[in-house]
């Protein structure tokens, strides 16, 4: 089976990181900017709950009355904004809304706006030291969608930005893979374990022993739920320390194997040699595709802009 995404992926984004002047103070910033040429590789959807559900700019802040974004869609929480006016139904509408876009069009990943009590998933304040109350509203639906998310600031890190990118791939192809016999999910799990492995160990050979203890006859529900369980450990966020270490082990392993000059990478200490590196393991990627060898730390590689 082919391991490559050749079609362009689509992608949702929180609208002021993609340059929209859509926050509440009338700012925005172009994220996608880090993404350099590779940017053209995806098709954009850009999309704001709060302007969507008519809040307009420059609006008041809003924040979160009840634990979490979660709250508001129980009906145990409401949306304020600074002067207490209540905006939970303009709010609700821009989310359902912005959920109907993605799922209208097939769109499986979001980069969302860190900080934010509507599209925010791990925190939904920007002060320091404070989480907020996350998820935020639209984070709440983007989470149960099972949405892959990446945060938007992840992007400016050369290091996670692969991080991101390699598990989207793998989540997309798993995403598609009809998963219909054992076979065909020892070929997923085969494919994309040492990814899991990587992003959370315990979980990853607790699912493999489930795997290889199968019985014969494998009933659809059960086929299901393994797909899944990768999928949710494939959209896991990781730590840099982490991604850093296999990267450099990794790279270490297929320099000698390559050849390659080593004059040109050395150990990443700050972003610039992270940069390097993270520049350097994708030209690997690609050479050993076009080798026909396989790569186990990007089991999943996109080719859809060559
Ligand atoms: S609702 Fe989301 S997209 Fe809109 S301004 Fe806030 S963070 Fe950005």
């Amino acid at each position: 089976m082919e391991r490559v995404i050749r079609n362009k992926i689509k992608i949702g984004i929180s609208s002021c990181m993609y340059g929209s002047n859509f926050r509440y103070n009338g700012k925005g910033y172009d994220i996608t900017k880090h993404i350099g040429r590779d940017r053209s590789n995806f098709i954009w959807y850009p999309i704001c709950p709060e302007v969507n559900g008519g809040l307009g700019i420059p609006r008041s802040p809003i924040h979160v009355s009840g634990e979490s974004g979660d709250n508001v869609w129980d009906g145990s929480g409401r949306i304020r904004d600074r002067s207490g006016r209540d905006q939970t139904d303009k709010l609700i509408s821009g989310c359902v809304d912005g959920l109907r876009q993605l799922k209208e069009n097939q769109i499986k990943v979001y980069i969302f706006m860190e900080g934010s009590p509507s599209c925010g998933i791990y925190r939904t304040s920007l002060k320091n030291n404070r989480l907020g109350k996350p998820p935020g509203v639209f984070g709440s639906l983007l989470l149960k969608e099972e949405i892959f998310l990446i945060p938007a600031m992840d992007l400016q890190s050369p290091i996670k930005k692969w991080d991101w990118f390699r598990r989207m791939y793998s989540f997309l192809w798993v995403d598609e893979m009809i998963i219909d016999s054992k076979d065909s999910l020892y070929e997923m799990w085969h494919t994309v374990k040492f990814l899991c492995q990587e992003v959370d160990e315990k979980r990853a050979r607790i699912l493999g022993r489930k795997m290889a203890n199968l019985g014969k006859y494998v009933e659809d529900e059960k086929l299901s739920e393994m797909k899944r369980e990768v999928l949710m450990m494939l959209r896991k966020p990781s730590s840099l320390s982490k991604i850093k270490n296999r990267l450099w082990k990794h790279y270490k392993y297929y320099e000698k194997k390559m050849k390659l000059d080593v004059e040109e990478v050395y150990e990443p200490r700050d972003n610039v040699s992270m940069g390097r590196l993270a520049k350097k393991i994708t030209e690997i990627e690609l050479e050993l595709y076009d080798r026909g060898e396989f790569f186990s730390l990007s089991p999943i590689l996109n080719r859809s802009g060559r």
